[in-house]
């Protein structure tokens, strides 16, 4: 019996995760068999993770977004790992990377991947950071244990840094910030103490094989991703992406999925170049980028800097965007910032998923536009990718309920309202009337994905367990790996 997703795929097995990602993206189960068989898509399905409800990452398909969180040394307590998964997929995260680094990591691993309804993706590195003590005393036996452990408690995907070789380092010399990940600058001083290649590299056969027998899915960490506009496709960046692409050979050998990490720091006029090269250098496998962000310059507003590269790359075809909050560079996101990272990764998402006409993507821009021209304010909200902020906006000006059905608002006010003047001339003269409710657009019938529909996100998050005890002070703590 096959053991993965792609082995399954390329017996001509349509599984049943390829059988409700077909219904969740509105496409054929045989073309989704299709594209994990060739392995231009992942399904990160753990055979450990009963509750996961199978999604899949592709350029063919809605792009994804992963939102990070995680504990650190100063704060580790269960409930509160739980409420930030909660977050998380309540704003609309498709997968979820847990990249604690404090205390009781086992526990907080397993709940997550009792309660998540989306793929926990996790780097092991780190555990064996805390483990070891320092990076230089890492052995590859001990990773080796920790990323069995990790299969065996169900975690989908792993970032596993396997592709920043010793003869890499030396090309990272004139950089402007050197080696900003956070895995790559510890493999880095690993290979700088011991004198040794690069310890995932040695041991990466063996690795596979562990992948292999759970179904776990290769994130093949970028390492040498640039960490500013200046070293941005510079040569390391670009060495360890050969490496990547024979790394995602050697996967796909062994019958396990792969996707592949990518930057980082980069002008919006060389986003697409690094999105068509990891194509062709990796085959087609899944992108999973950070970003990129287009601008080093505004920190605090870097969920938008990052965004815009973000489109652009998800419209150059890359398959799922790891969402940056207005906190990167400067602190630990608080629940607020996740909500604006989420939402400016979304809005992200959507717009390369309209940009390159996936069926039905654009049917829910059409739907709120409807509402917006009938004044037809609720619905409105209703449509709104974060239905909560576009009601509170609304309110804070014309807060009473009969400016619900007003046709203006405080931003041009009722004599001014362009949209109100266009229907009273179109009504009054011989411009025709663009009401027509026969050609309204019909969501429910929409071929669109789920991911391309609201309520946004992949998933109702009522289900989930929450540990929400309306205390503000909590914050919710995610680390880029920047
Ligand atoms: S007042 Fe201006 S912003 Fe408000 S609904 Fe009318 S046109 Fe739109």
């Amino acid at each position: 019996m096959a053991h993965t997703q792609i082995e399954a795929a390329r017996e001509g097995t349509i599984t049943d995760a390829m059988y409700r990602v077909a219904e969740r993206e509105n496409r054929d189960p045989e073309f989704v068999r299709d594209q994990v068989a060739e392995g231009q898509a992942v399904i990160p399905a753990n055979t450990n993770h009963d509750a996961l409800d199978p999604m899949i990452i592709g350029r063919e398909f809605a792009t994804k977004v992963n939102a990070n969180i995680g504990n650190s040394e100063t704060t580790s307590d269960l409930e509160a790992e739980l409420e930030k998964l909660h977050t998380a997929v309540h704003y609309g995260a498709d997968t979820v990377m847990d990249l604690g680094t404090g205390s009781d990591l086992d526990a907080i691993r397993e709940t997550h991947v009792d309660h998540s309804p989306v793929p926990i993706g996790t780097v092991p590195l780190y555990e064996a950071v805390k483990r070891a003590g320092s990076p230089a005393e890492i052995t590859t036996e001990l990773l080796l244990e920790i990323v069995e452990k990790q299969a065996r408690q169900g975690v989908d995907y792993m970032t596993i840094h396997a592709g920043i070789l010793a003869e890499h380092l030396p090309l990272t010399d004139g950089r402007k910030t050197g080696i900003v990940s956070r895995g790559g600058s510890i493999v880095a001083s690993w290979m700088e103490a011991n004198g040794e290649q690069n310890p995932f590299f040695q041991v990466y056969d063996e690795i596979c094989e562990i992948f292999a027998e759970h179904d776990v899915t290769f994130s093949l960490g970028d390492s040498l991703r640039p960490g500013c506009l200046a070293d941005a496709c510079d040569d390391a960046q670009y060495a360890e992406l050969d490496t990547l692409g024979e790394l995602t050979r050697r996967a796909w050998d062994h019958d396990v999925q792969v996707m592949v990490e990518g930057p980082g720091h980069v002008p919006m006029h060389r986003v697409a170049e690094n999105v068509e090269r990891q194509q062709e250098v990796c085959d087609g496998a899944p992108f999973y980028v950070l970003g990129p962000l287009v601008t080093d310059v505004a920190p605090g507003y870097d969920h938008i800097t990052s965004a815009i590269g973000a489109a652009m790359a998800a419209q150059a075809g890359a398959a799922m965007l790891c969402y940056v909050t207005p906190k990167e560079h400067l602190g630990l996101p608080d629940e607020e910032d996740v909500r604006d990272g989420l939402a400016a990764y979304r809005i992200a998402a959507h717009a390369g998923d309209v940009a390159n006409e996936r069926p039905g993507a654009r049917d829910w821009d059409d739907a709120l536009s409807e509402a917006r021209y009938a004044f037809d304010w609720r619905e409105q909200f209703r449509l709104a990718l974060d239905p909560d902020r576009a009601r509170e906006y609304h309110d804070q000006t014309l807060p009473e309920d009969n400016y619900k059905e007003a046709r203006f608002c405080s931003m041009c006010g009722a004599e001014f309202c362009s949209m109100r003047i266009d229907q009273d001339a179109r009504d009054e003269g011989e411009m025709e009337s663009l009401t027509n409710e026969e050609e309204a657009t019909d969501l429910e019938s929409s071929p669109a994905a789920e991911v391309n529909r609201p309520p946004v996100g992949t998933h109702e998050s009522g289900d989930l367990p929450s540990a929400i005890d309306d205390s503000d002070e909590r914050s919710v703590e995610q680390f880029g790996d920047d």
